[in-house]
């Protein structure tokens, strides 16, 4: 009796214990809002601000700077846009209001020496036609701030070194924009050549060529243009970031078609052939009238890589081919212009030096110097080590 009666005060206490759940549960879920208060899911998280950020000034408000890197502020963790420099000043407060840039540091090409007095300034980065990049290089670094110019670094071997000396001068860093060298892709591919994972290298081959339409800067040989130089130039580049090592001979051939008005001061295509100290040998082309086409093959004694769309902005797909197989390496895609900004602008904040220090600029346009001369006298041209 007194088992049951327990029992049935056990029962009562927990059909009690039950309902009064029951009923809180219905209570609960009935009252529960559906959407958050302020529409904000709970687990998003307010970003922190980066303890410091570094200012850029951006220089010449063309396509590459209006379609590419002022876009890329928004990728970027540290670096943001602070001045603009234009010959176009109505362009240029358009896009101040657009990207936040005060339009009081708004400056033209005579005024460009007063980003000397804008602290805000940190870095200057140089995006006009190459015949300018040594002059505005130059006198960016002796207003006393970091530069990053465009590739080709200059238009003679000359204009590079001035422009060392002065970033050493003014012990101000400067850096080439080499964006392939923050690219995943490309990243990955140098990995595997320097690891072994295709051997031996024995071949390498690239092409990068694009149709280019008149009027444009690269078809202008006053301001720098030519396919060698805008885009031959990853290629070599290309060849020397995948061998880590230097050419010691070239060969070249450029052809102008005598019918197409666009090729009346460069030629429209390019081929060249490097020889490396390793024996490899490294065959590229480069034109200006073709459909595009940015690609590298790197053939090794047991094994075979290809990256498709190699030079682009996006879109790189890495095969590996090892024996009969062949692979498809699946990365993360970066933003080029984010990675490579962020990139000095820790460098800068760090006191280091770049990845693609003027350097390296340098060391590709004593290369393209040489295919020059080689297309000139139809010789081999040997570099100095
Ligand atoms: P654009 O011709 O589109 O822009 C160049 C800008 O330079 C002009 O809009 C103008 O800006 C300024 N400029 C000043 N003086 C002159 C002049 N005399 N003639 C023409 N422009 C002048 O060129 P891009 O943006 O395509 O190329 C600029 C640089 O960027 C080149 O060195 C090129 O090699 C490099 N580049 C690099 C790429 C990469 O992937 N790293 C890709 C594309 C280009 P404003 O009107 O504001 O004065």
């Amino acid at each position: 009796m007194s088992q049951h009666s327990s029992y049935e005060l056990d029962r009562r206490t927990f059909i009690a214990a039950g309902v009064t759940l029951i009923a809180s549960t219905t209570m609960s879920k009935a009252d529960e809002p559906l959407a958050p208060p302020d529409k904000q899911p709970p687990h998003v998280k307010t970003p922190e601000p980066p303890a410091k950020t570094v200012g850029w000034a951006i220089v010449g408000l063309g396509q590459l700077a209006l379609e590419e890197v002022m876009p890329a502020f928004a990728n970027s963790k540290i670096a943001r846009p602070v001045a603009l420099v234009s010959g176009h000043p109505e362009k240029a407060k358009k896009v101040a209001a657009t990207y936040g840039v005060d339009p009081t540091s708004i400056y033209d090409y005579k005024t460009y020496e007063k980003l000397a007095d804008n602290p805000a300034v940190d870095v200057i980065y140089i995006i006009l036609p190459n015949s300018m990049h040594a002059e505005y290089t130059v006198r960016g670094l002796k207003a006393g701030k970091h530069v990053l110019c465009e590739k080709p670094m200059a238009t003679s071997i000359a204009e590079c070194e001035q422009m060392i000396a002065a970033a050493k001068s003014a012990r101000k860093k400067l850096m080439i924009a080499y964006r392939l060298h923050h690219e995943p892709f490309n990243k990955t591919a140098i990995e595997l050549c320097r690891q072994g994972e295709l051997g031996k290298l024995k071949l390498i081959t690239a092409c990068n060529g694009q149709d280019v339409k008149a009027p444009n800067i690269r078809l202008s040989k006053s301001l720098g243009g030519g396919p060698l130089q805008d885009v031959g130039i990853y290629c070599v580049n290309a060849f020397r970031y995948l061998t880590g090592e230097e050419p010691i001979e070239v060969t070249g051939f450029a052809s102008r078609p005598k019918d197409d008005p666009r090729f009346r001061e460069v030629p429209e295509s390019v081929t060249f052939t490097l020889h490396f100290p390793s024996g490899v040998i490294a065959s590229g082309d480069c034109s200006f009238g073709t459909a595009e086409s940015r690609r590298y093959r790197v053939q090794g004694a047991s094994g075979i890589l290809d990256l498709e769309g190699a030079f682009g902005y996006r879109g790189q797909r890495l095969y590996l081919q090892n024996e009969d197989r062949i692979s498809e390496m699946k990365l993360t895609p970066v933003d080029h212009f984010a990675a490579e900004m962020d990139h000095f602008s820790e460098c800068i904040l760090a006191g280091k030096e770049s990845k693609t220090p003027g350097e390296e600029g340098l060391a590709d346009l004593r290369v393209m110097t040489a295919i020059e001369e080689a297309i000139r006298t139809g010789r081999t041209v040997a570099l100095k080590s």
